[in-house]
């Protein structure tokens, strides 16, 4: 259903003839345009999302997230049936997710005082679901330490090539995540795509009102004097595609499938096309489609 890698080596009319301004791509559901009146090719920096647009480290980290979450709230005096608590759990975490974990705890600590509990310090329930995410995560972090893990089945496919190509083009990249700094410099590193984000690599502080990605999207703005068109965001999350476009930037929604690495993840779809992505992709592997509509 999807392109193989031989098949990226595709004649630029022939990407043209098959970008329909409305609609999917041909063959395949390789890139759907959502709005396709908005200025490309004046880009001069652009801004990732880390996990799930470029890592998959922490692939996953929702299977940790929900049940812990589900479990606190199930504690509480008046908790409703394990299905209800998981319906509003899910809610609530998929709206904070891009900002700082955090946020997701705080929200969690609400939550448990509506339900007539004590709630924990929200760093608290940050820390605990931090180090169940650790015991799920470590095996990936020491093998590409080491190694033992190639680096590419940790990336969204076409990661590299992508960076590469809007080097190439000379835009300043940034990188801003929500989860901590540390993890993100470290993994950035370990997975090879440091030297890329010559903007910086931000992410979450401890002093969490100090970051946030529209904090870093406006030192993006102000460092270059930038209009909005001519900043190109990436994020398969609600908050970076909801920035990006606040300040008139065109927003690459990035409805990846971590897991498979392959295909398109339908909810991330439709919730960053309700953020107001402009195009949706499932990677990067297109990416000569992807590069040839970006910079007409
Ligand atoms: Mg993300």
């Amino acid at each position: 259903m999807f392109w193989a890698k031989e098949d990226l080596g595709l004649q630029k009319k022939e990407v043209n003839r098959r970008l329909s301004p409305k609609g999917w791509v041909r063959p395949g559901p390789i890139l759907q345009v959502i709005k396709d009146d908005i200025q490309r090719g004046k880009f001069k920096a652009a801004i990732f999302d880390f996990d799930g647009t470029i890592s998959l480290i922490r692939a996953g980290w929702q299977d940790i997230m929900y049940p812990y979450f589900v479990e606190v709230l199930r504690d509480t005096p008046h908790a409703e049936s394990s299905a209800k608590i998981k319906h509003v759990v899910v809610e609530f975490v998929d709206l904070l997710t891009g900002k700082q974990t955090i946020y997701q705890t705080i929200q969690l600590a609400e939550e448990v005082k509506k339900r007539g509990g004590e709630p924990l310090a929200p760093l608290e329930y940050k820390h605990e679901y931090l180090r169940r995410l650790w015991e799920q995560i470590e095996h990936k972090v020491h093998g590409l330490e080491n190694g033992s893990i190639d680096k590419e089945i940790m990336m969204v496919p076409g990661s590299l090539e992508l960076l590469q190509g809007l080097k190439a083009k000379g835009l300043t990249l940034y990188l801003a995540s929500g989860t901590d700094e540390p993890y993100v410099i470290n993994e950035a590193n370990i997975l090879g795509v440091s030297e890329f984000f010559d903007g910086g690599i931000y992410g979450a502080l401890d002093s969490y009102e100090d970051f946030s990605k529209a904090m870093v999207i406006q030192k993006i703005i102000e460092d270059h004097g930038l209009s909005g068109e001519e900043l190109l965001g990436f994020g398969d999350g609600y908050v970076e595609i909801e920035n990006v476009k606040t300040v008139g930037g065109y927003a690459v929604g990035v409805a990846s499938e971590e897991l498979k690495r392959k295909g398109i993840n339908e909810w991330k779809r439709s919730r960053l096309t309700a953020a107001g992505a402009d195009i949706i992709i499932p990677d990067y592997r297109n990416i000569d489609g992807l590069m040839h509509y970006l910079f007409p």
